[in-house]
Formats: structure tokens, C-alpha cells, sequence
């Protein structure tokens, strides 16, 4: 007799740094999604297999909801919708530390909440980071504004960072899912390629060490990634920006940020994929790649 299993795709959308990233880590148990303390930091979806006996959940990690302002920012957008549209259920995350009352929801989070509703797809609501909360009761009345609203099924206060009640996220999650046999193996914890990872990674270093625009006018393309039996891997990476000004800021002084940039990329990507590295890195102006279609083609978008 075979086992019967569960299995299907978790969309995860919320505004940016609320902790959807963070949430999506924490439940798979590995890094599959980078994390930084400045919002907009994902902008692709990102997918994290969890499989545990008889249970098969796909998360789409994706970019924070946002009133887009260049066309990267609506390429952002197009990954929550086209992520709600193939989730067979969504998790909606709120940072209860900006909660403001009678505004739990914005208008424009409304409408897309509004929309999957209608289309009756279960949505979980999230309030996240209740570890910063000085008294947990001050969760209460958020729960209420929020339950207020009957947009979701479920309504649940979790620290995704401490890991709080994320085992009761997975069984509520269960009970929506469909009878379905498993959509990957068992030991599978994504099906994005190496390299996407390796360009997360050098891009989540570059958000922890430049300030102000340079991490939003970022983007990194790995143009080589040999893998090799014996000795290091060998991988060629573009990190693009958007003036020349900003070149001088990425290298700095006598080439020292770049340097440092590489060194700890370097470490994190060998860190990755458990093997030494040679990497590469050429700094690149693309003027408004940010609003060029045929730029944010090649990069993936
Ligand atoms: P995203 O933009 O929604 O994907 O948010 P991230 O996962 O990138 O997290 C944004 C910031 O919030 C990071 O600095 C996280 O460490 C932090 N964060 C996420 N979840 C929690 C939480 O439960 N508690 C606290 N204190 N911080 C959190
Ligand atoms: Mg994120």
C-alpha cells in the first residue's frame, strides 16, 4: 500500500523586511534566501523545498510589496503575482513593530489579500517578530484589527528569527495542502542553480557593506562557474551599477572596499558550496539599468 502524501506550493508575500526571507530559511533549516537588515532585499522568487514524512511544502520566497518606481521594481512585482497565482496556499507576513492601528492593512496589500480570497485560496497571516515586542499582549490588538478584517484563515504570532511557533506554521500549512504525490526528491532543498546562489551571496555583501543607493543600483551576474574535481572552483562575476560615481565607491580607496568585498563574498561562497573558490569580479557601469528591459532581460528579470 502506498503512503498517501501532501504536497504543494506556499507563496510568502508581505511588505519588505518583515522577516518573509528570514521565515522561509528558518523552516527549510538552511540558507537559501539572503537576509539584511535593509528592506528590498530579495528581488526574484526564491524556492525553498521542505519535506518531512509524508509532506512536501514548496515556499515561494519573493520581493516585498511595494508601489514599484522603475521597471526593476515592477519585475519585483510580477514575482508576488505570478508566486500567488501558482501557490496552492499564501502566507501574508506583518512586522507587528510597524503596526499602527486602524492601518494594520495598507489599501493596496488589501486589494491583492481581496483578490486571493476570491479565488479561495487559504491565506495565513503571520505577525512576525513578537520577540521585539516588550509585552506580548501588545499582540492582541492587532490580532483583533486583523481578525476584523476576515481575510484569513488562520492568524498566527511567530518570531521567525528565534524560531517561535514556526512548527505550528508547517501543521497549518498540512491542513491545506492537497493529496498530492511529491513535486521534487525528498532531499532536495531548491531547484535554483548554483550560481543564482553565488550572485545572492555576493549581493547580500554588498547590501551589508555600501550605504545609502549603491546596494538599490546593484545588480550581480556570475558570467562563469566551473565546477572542478581537483582544486579550486572557478567563478567570473559582473557586479553592474548605474553611474561612474558609484564605481569609485565600490572599489574605494586603492581598491581596499573591493578587495574586502571579495574576501568575505569569497569565504561566504566557499562557506556555499563546500569547496575552494577563485573568484572574480569586474565592476560595470550600465547606466539606468534599472528602467532598461533588455538590461533586466539579461539579468534574469
Ligand atoms: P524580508 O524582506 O521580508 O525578506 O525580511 P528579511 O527576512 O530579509 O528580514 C529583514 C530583517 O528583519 C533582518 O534584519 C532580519 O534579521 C529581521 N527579522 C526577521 N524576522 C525577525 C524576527 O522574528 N525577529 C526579529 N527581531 N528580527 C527579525
Ligand atoms: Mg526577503
Amino acid at each position: 500500500m502506498s503512503v498517501k502524501t501532501k504536497a504543494g506550493y506556499v507563496a510568502i508575500i508581505g511588505k519588505p523586511n518583515v522577516g518573509k526571507s528570514t521565515l522561509m530559511n528558518a523552516t527549510i533549516g538552511a540558507k537559501l534566501s539572503i537576509v539584511t537588515p535593509k528592506p528590498q532585499t530579495t528581488r526574484k522568487r526564491v524556492l525553498g523545498i521542505y519535506t518531512q514524512e509524508n509532506v512536501q511544502i514548496i515556499f515561494l520566497d519573493t520581493p516585498g510589496i511595494l508601489a514599484p518606481k522603475y521597471k526593476m521594481q515592477s519585475a519585483m512585482m510580477d514575482y508576488v503575482s505570478s508566486s500567488i497565482d501558482e501557490a496552492d496556499c499564501i502566507i501574508y507576513m506583518l512586522d507587528v513593530t510597524k503596526y499602527k492601528p486602524q492601518h494594520a492593512v495598507t489599501e493596496n496589500v488589501k486589494n491583492i489579500l481581496n483578490k486571493i480570497y476570491l479565488a479561495n485560496k487559504k491565506i495565513i497571516c503571520l505577525l512576525n517578530k513578537l520577540d521585539l515586542l516588550k509585552d506580548v499582549k501588545e499582540v492582541l490588538p492587532i490580532i483583533a484589527e486583523i481578525n476584523s478584517l476576515k481575510l484569513f484563515a488562520d492568524i498566527i504570532p511567530i518570531s521567525a528569527l528565534k524560531e517561535n511557533n514556526t512548527q505550528n506554521i508547517i501543521k497549518t500549512i498540512t491542513n491545506y495542502l492537497p493529496d498530492a504525490k511529491f513535486y521534487y526528491d525528498a532531499e532536495m532543498l531548491s531547484t535554483q542553480p548554483e550560481r543564482f546562489f553565488v550572485s545572492e551571496i555576493i549581493r547580500e555583501n554588498i547590501f551589508y557593506m555600501y550605504g545609502d543607493e549603491i546596494p538599490y543600483s546593484t545588480e550581480v551576474n556570475i558570467i562563469e562557474f566551473k565546477e572542478r574535481n581537483y582544486g579550486k572552483w572557478y567563478i567570473n562575476s559582473e557586479i553592474i551599477i548605474e553611474k561612474t560615481s558609484q564605481k569609485s565607491i565600490i572599489i574605494g580607496k586603492n581598491g581596499d572596499k573591493l578587495k574586502a568585498l571579495m574576501e568575505r563574498s569569497r569565504s561566504a561562497i566557499e562557506e556555499h558550496l563546500q569547496t575552494g573558490v577563485y573568484l572574480e569580479v569586474f565592476v560595470k557601469v550600465r547606466p539606468k539599468w534599472r528602467d532598461n528591459t533588455t538590461f533586466l532581460k539579461s539579468f534574469g528579470y
